[in-house]
């Protein structure tokens, strides 16, 4: 049951669409339902838009696109910081609309909304920092001016794992940028975003530069936009398959397009690993966010000489985590997201345990209510299983051992994904070499978290393309126009 101190905070959060500054319903008064995952309980609607309601949304940043390019950097930065500063301030209400329309613990909430700002904060830095460059020709006669500007109106489509994160690592650079958009976050989660909205208005973003459309039909909703020829540039999170149907979409107007996809990041422990790092930073990137994470390890491959001791210790870590309500005191591991997450996750252990994989901790469901699962470590599993070539997306740790390094980088990029992969050793040039050779994105070398607002993030293979965050976020944004001139 919703408490009244949660239904407070709830009640405080606008529940319809936001276009042209103006907060609406949607067309027929349209509505639909918001979930808690740890109850199955509905705790809210939000507007349900309809195509016209999106069109209505694109029409507004349209409008707006020409006016806000024109805005000084400077006062585009400064709302960015003030929006940074709001979210710090508001960090406790933010957090908790998040985790009852999630499922995540309070401190995982607290945890992305304090790196969801730092995007802002990165971006009102770099908003002033756009240039372009002057040279000479190589003949010497003419001069070539390079100039920087907006790429025009963007579409964000957000995935529910981190309702804010991966929201304001795309409006952060399209704001500084000076790119108008339109944001439609995952049906399960609309109301965290509903909430950076209002914070946004009240930094002082004007009117038509942000809005926010939510629907349950969504398919038929995006496709218009996506083939409109007033969109300019496309920036997708979420899995491969929709973005790659995204993509083909996106030729009709040959839209910029950036592309942030699925992942099965190897995490590779070698013989020279510290353990106790290994262990901590195993515990990081599979038990961050419940394992429904781009990023999370999706297979341990684990040196045969310390693959037992790294076992043993990990499934005594899992094992120990407390499941339960995000919003109760203590709790390490909330639900996953919905029904069809925990099957998914069951029918992937079961897979595995079929064809001979030993369950160290874990194993199973948890509980009547909610869609609880059980951290989970298995090992011995089988090259075949499909948890090695799919995104388990949940709390479930796969150890495989390997013999050499060329064994363990062959095993590392043996997918389709590409976008980020952990490494653990002391030895500095092992450490560079298996960096090279992975075919991601990113590497975290002796970490168990990699995502930094000062780098750039981003995937390759069908992890995706485009990169967000650090001096390359706000390059998506930004067009190069060059004048050739003739002295
Ligand atoms: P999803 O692809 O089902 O949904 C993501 C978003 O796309 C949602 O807003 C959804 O409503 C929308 N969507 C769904 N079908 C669509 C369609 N046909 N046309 C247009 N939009 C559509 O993914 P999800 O289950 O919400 O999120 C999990 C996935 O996101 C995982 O694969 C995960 O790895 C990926 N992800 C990637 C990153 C990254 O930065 N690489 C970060 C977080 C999550």
């Amino acid at each position: 049951m919703t408490t009244s101190s949660e239904t407070a905070v709830l009640d405080a959060v606008p529940t319809n669409l936001f276009i042209a500054g103006q907060w609406r319903p949607a067309s027929g008064a349209a509505r639909m339902d918001v979930e808690d995952p740890s109850t199955g309980e509905v705790i809210a609607t939000v507007a349900d838009a309809s195509v016209s309601d999106a069109l209505d949304a694109l029409a507004a940043a349209d409008a707006k696109q020409k006016q806000w390019a024109a805005t000084p950097p400077r006062d585009r930065g400064e709302i960015l910081r003030r929006a940074y500063e709001l979210m710090i301030d508001r960090a406790d209400d933010l957090a908790l609309v998040m985790t009852l329309e999630m499922g995540k613990s309070l401190a995982e909430s607290r945890a992305e909304i304090g790196y969801a700002a730092e995007f802002f904060r990165w971006f009102s830095e770099e908003a002033v920092r756009v240039a372009g460059r002057w040279s000479t020709a190589p003949n010497g006669a003419t001069r070539l001016l390079t100039m920087k500007q907006p790429v025009g109106p963007c579409l964000f489509i957000t995935p529910w794992n981190f309702p804010l994160a991966m929201g304001t690592r795309k409006i952060g650079p399209a704001i500084a940028a000076g790119c108008t958009m339109v944001v439609k976050p995952a049906p399960q989660t609309p109301l965290s975003m509903y909430a950076l909205a209002a914070l946004l208005a009240d930094a002082g973003l004007p009117d038509g530069v942000l809005n926010v459309v939510t629907t349950s039909k969504t398919p038929a909703v995006v496709e218009p936009l996506v083939r409109d020829h007033r969109l300019r540039k496309l920036s997708f999170t979420g899995s491969t398959p929709v973005g790659r149907r995204l993509v083909e979409q996106s030729a009709t107007q040959l839209l910029r397009v950036s592309m942030e996809l699925g992942g099965n990041a190897p995490f590779l422990v070698f013989p020279d690993a510290d353990l106790d790092a290994a262990v901590e930073g195993a515990m990081l990137a599979k038990m961050r966010n419940i394992g429904e994470a781009c990023t999370a390890a999706n297979r341990f491959l684990v040196h045969q000489s310390v693959a037992e001791e790294f076992a043993t210790r990990l499934a005594g870590r899992m094992g120990a985590l407390k499941l339960g309500r995000g919003t109760e005191e203590g709790v390490d591991v909330g639900p996953l997201v919905d029904g069809a997450a925990r099957d998914k996750v069951g029918e992937l252990v079961a897979d595995a345990v079929d064809a001979g994989a030993k369950v160290l901790v874990g194993g199973s469901p948890v509980g009547e209510r909610g869609y609880f699962y059980a951290p989970t470590v298995l090992t011995g599993v089988e090259p075949g299983a499909r948890m090695l070539s799919e995104e388990i997306f949940g709390p479930v740790a796969p150890i495989t051992t390997f013999h050499t390094d060329e064994e363990a980088l062959a095993m590392a990029n043996d997918t389709q994904f590409g976008l980020v992969a952990y490494v653990f050793t002391r030895d500095v040039s092992r450490a560079l070499t298996v960096a090279e050779g992975l075919e991601t994105g990113m590497v975290a070398l002796n970490q168990g978290i990699v995502s930094n607002p000062a780098a750039p993030f981003g995937g390759v293979k069908h992890s995706g393309y485009g990169r967000e965050g650090g001096v390359e976020g706000i390059e998506e944004y930004l067009e190069t126009k060059y004048v050739g001139i003739a002295l």
